[in-house]
């Protein structure tokens, strides 16, 4: 299917305004844009691997352990460390809270794997000539429209922030990555899933961490040497440090802390403690930039591959848009990836309702629309000559 306007762009691909492709584009750059994904993971092999229930499943108990285990086994003997009597006020409202995180965190990242992120291949553009969207508008200001964007692989066009996924093939709307851990794409209507599966995360293992350490203060550590049982294990580890010659210095202490903590609280609670710390390693170092783009309305492959889309000043005249070009107010950006109702998601494990009216048609920010006025005015005064193509745009 050839598109109406594709034989037009590729006469006017000397001028300044241009039909966008982001791939293309980036192929003569000499960084084809693709997801945050490796070359080998392109291979159908793996490609299929990758997005099978079994891997799905294999991930799901790798995240679900902490917060199974922590439930159903840790939290008991947490709770008694702490001299907490059972069916207390307080008891009671530790397992609440507990399970309440635990629910959630399970539910986001469940719906975050199998729900379909949103394909677009079924949606016309309002302009079915040009093939453009019309981006949304505030009360005073100017109409804005999205540069004409074909997807040569899918054969149509590309609403705003949408991009192709080399793994899933397919091109998806308001596309953040494709995430390989969850065996899905993280697109529009998944995207509040896996923001709340990492705000649940965060919320979880801090808790956990809280309690542990916890228990391990009350069960008094500092005073290891009280105690025959006590002194036994810390000779055991000198004993391990002189036969491995390599447990020494920061390692020997770890070891000591180690036994310490298995000796005093047991082994359940040594083993919750080490996964909330392997957890929080983990969740800090991917969960804290996707907070942050989230938070500034900036999809990841907005931020990774800027000044890939673009909004027409005038007629074959058309300006690259950078990151953080459709960030509002906190609130605002979270009711764009969580839907009307997310007051109520992050209460409660329920599926979000995104509208796909304001994904096909995001609102930019004040600036941006500020400075596409300003744009718009100093395009219609100068020649087409004058190209903002290449140029680099504060948007
Ligand atoms: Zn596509
Ligand atoms: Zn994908």
């Amino acid at each position: 299917m050839e598109p109406p306007r594709l034989r037009q762009r590729q006469d006017c691909c000397e001028k300044p305004g241009q039909v966008q492709d982001a791939n293309d584009e980036a192929e003569k750059e000499g960084r084809k844009e693709r997801p945050v994904s490796g070359d080998g993971m392109h291979h159908p092999c793996c490609r299929s691997f990758l997005a099978s229930p079994f891997w799905k499943c294999t991930t799901l108990v790798v995240v679900g352990f902490t917060p199974v285990f922590g439930m159903c086994l840790a939290m008991p003997e947490l709770l008694a460390a702490l001299e907490i009597p059972p069916w207390s006020l307080m008891w009671t409202s530790n397992f609440l809270f507990g399970s309440w995180i635990s629910v959630q965190f399970l539910f986001n990242f469940i719906a975050t794997q199998w729900t379909d992120p949103g394909g677009c291949k079924s949606i016309k553009p309002p302009h079915e000539v040009t093939g453009q969207f019309a981006l949304g508008r505030a009360a005073d200001a100017p109409q804005l429209l999205y540069a004409p964007n074909w997807c040569q692989k899918c054969a149509h066009w590309k609403p705003p922030r949408s991009h192709h996924c080399s793994m899933c093939k397919r091109c998806v709307l308001r596309m953040d990555h494709h995430c390989p851990f969850t065996g899905n794409c993280i697109g529009m209507r998944n995207h509040g899933h896996f923001i709340l599966f990492y705000i649940f995360s965060f919320l979880g293992v801090s808790y956990s961490l809280v309690l542990c350490l916890a228990a391990v203060w009350t069960a008094s550590y500092f005073s290891r040497f009280t105690t025959a049982a006590g002194a036994k294990l810390y000779e055991n580890q000198r004993w391990i440090s002189q036969q491995t010659h390599i447990v020494s210095g920061l390692n020997s202490m770890l070891l000591s802390v180690l036994l310490e903590v298995l000796h005093r609280n047991g082994i359940t609670i040594l083993v919750q403690l080490g996964a909330s710390i392997m957890a929080m390693v983990a969740v800090a170092a991917t969960g804290t930039p996707a907070l942050h783009l989230a938070w500034t309305n900036t999809t990841t492959m907005e931020k990774l591959f800027p000044m890939k889309e673009y909004v027409q000043l005038k007629e074959q005249v058309y300006c690259p848009i950078g990151p953080g070009f459709y960030r509002q107010s906190g609130r605002e950006n979270l009711k764009v990836i969580l839907g009307d109702r997310w007051w109520l998601r992050l209460l409660f494990p329920v599926r979000g309702s995104v509208d796909q009216g304001e994904a096909l048609a995001p609102r930019p920010s004040k600036e941006g629309c500020l400075s596409c006025s300003l744009r718009i005015v100093r395009a219609i005064r100068t020649p087409l000559t004058i190209g903002t193509r290449r140029g680099r745009s504060p948007l």
